[in-house]
């Protein structure tokens, strides 16, 4: 029998990855993460960095909110490549209709403690001055953050490097199973505990669940300094993030640090190659000069997309992987893994060492999936 020479082998150094070799190193377990790329060149890359409670479901509340209260609480120690910023997110909403959407999550936040702000249209256009004329108001979540993605992953990854952990960037694992990670050029290496956090590449490794790539599209501009202050945000973003088939865009945009700003987003299935898709990109570039028409003469700097991993109850899979005692899988997290990337590694690690995690951990057990499937 060989001898286990880790606890716990992590595929995939992504900032779920890296969340989860930060959090059992700090549990005292030996961690390796292993990645065919570099640290956070996945999805990570990709993404928009908004620290973001979501309110689509009690389950999905609960991750993202939990989670922003771990970002909060480690902010403190975040380098300042990580540009952690606590700019608010703000949901603008166009007309009357949207309006009572606003009153609705500010009942709904308020009832779970996290302060909101209703907006009316005068301070809305007072603090954002250049929305369009007109909106009807908004709802200001002060306490939303943003962050850059690539950088938090690094911060967590070294974070578990000086505390002891190893790392092989550039390796391939092509299998994984029975206590064994298998590598592209025939290496194996050993542990009782080994994570999937592969993204969306997960069901190379873990074959048969069921998480599919959902394409998105951002923009970056030039630096326009002080033209935003929040996180815009549509009403009409749940929407088009619960389209399941139809391609979808919706007006989100961030400020960055640096002056630029992100412009987001759209959400394709079935669409697997990474070519900038022209048609989309015009879409949601429209989309976002209805919002703030005065975006249309700034100058982009850059363009590109990336893929989520989307499950199709829009929870991530956090949990045991039914069939293999040594195999856990943390993925499945869509749009809002940089979010919810440090409670996924809680809760995952909670699961293991028997700790009480702090939120039920139910909805995201990859269990529930064959539940669902035997109930059906
Ligand atoms: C356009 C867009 C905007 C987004 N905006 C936000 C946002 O504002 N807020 C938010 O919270 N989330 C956002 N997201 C979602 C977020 O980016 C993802 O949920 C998150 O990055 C997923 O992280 P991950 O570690 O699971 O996956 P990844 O970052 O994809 O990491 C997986 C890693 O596994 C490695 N890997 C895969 N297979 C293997 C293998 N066989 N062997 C070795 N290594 C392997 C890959 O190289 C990769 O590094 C956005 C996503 C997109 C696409």
């Amino acid at each position: 029998m060989s001898q286990a020479a880790y606890d716990v082998v992590i595929v995939g150094a992504g900032i779920v990855g890296a969340a989860c070799a930060h959090e059992f190193v700090r549990r005292g377990m030996s961690t390796v993460i292993v990645d065919r790329d570099v640290i956070g060149g996945g999805a990570t890359a990709a993404g928009m960095g908004h620290i973001v409670v979501m309110d689509d479901s009690e389950a999905q509340f609960a991750l993202t909110r939990y989670s922003q209260q771990l970002w909060q609480a480690l902010r403190a120690k975040l380098p300042d490549d990580v540009e952690y910023e606590s700019c608010g997110t703000i949901w603008v909403a166009t007309d009357n209709e949207e309006m009572s959407e606003v009153r609705r999550k500010h009942d709904y936040y308020a009832q779970r403690q996290v302060p909101t702000d209703v907006l009316d249209s005068e301070t809305l256009a007072r603090i954002e001055p250049n929305l369009r004329p007109g909106m009807a108001g908004g709802l200001l979540v002060p306490e939303d953050a943003v962050l850059y993605p690539p950088c938090a992953a690094l911060f967590l990854v070294e974070h578990a490097w000086a505390q002891g952990a190893k790392l092989r960037l550039g390796a391939s694992v092509t299998q994984i199973g029975h206590g064994r990670a298998k590598l592209s050029d025939g290496s194996e290496i050993t542990a009782p505990i080994i994570v999937n956090a592969a993204g969306c590449f997960a069901p190379e490794l873990t074959p048969g669940i069921d998480i599919k790539k959902r394409k998105g599209h951002l923009v970056i501009t030039d630096r326009y300094p002080g033209f935003l202050r929040h996180q815009l945000v549509e009403l009409g973003y749940l929407k088009s993030a619960h389209s399941v088939s139809a391609d979808s865009v919706a007006f989100n945009v961030q400020p960055r640090r640096t002056g630029q700003l992100l412009i987001g987003s759209s959400r394709q299935y079935g669409a697997d190659d990474k070519e900038v898709d022209h048609e989309i990109l015009v879409r949601m570039l429209l989309r976002a000069q209805e919002y703030i028409p005065a975006l249309a003469p700034m100058s982009a700097v850059r363009t590109w997309t990336g893929f989520r991993a989307a499950t199709p109850d829009k929870l991530p899979l956090i949990g045991p992987s039914p069939g293999d005692a040594s195999v856990f899988l943390a993925t499945g997290h869509e749009g809002l893994g940089i979010t919810t990337s440090l409670a996924t590694a809680r809760i995952l690690v909670d699961q293991i060492t028997g700790a009480k995690p702090a939120i039920p951990i139910e909805p995201y057990l990859p269990s529930r999936a064959a539940k669902e499937c035997a109930h059906a």
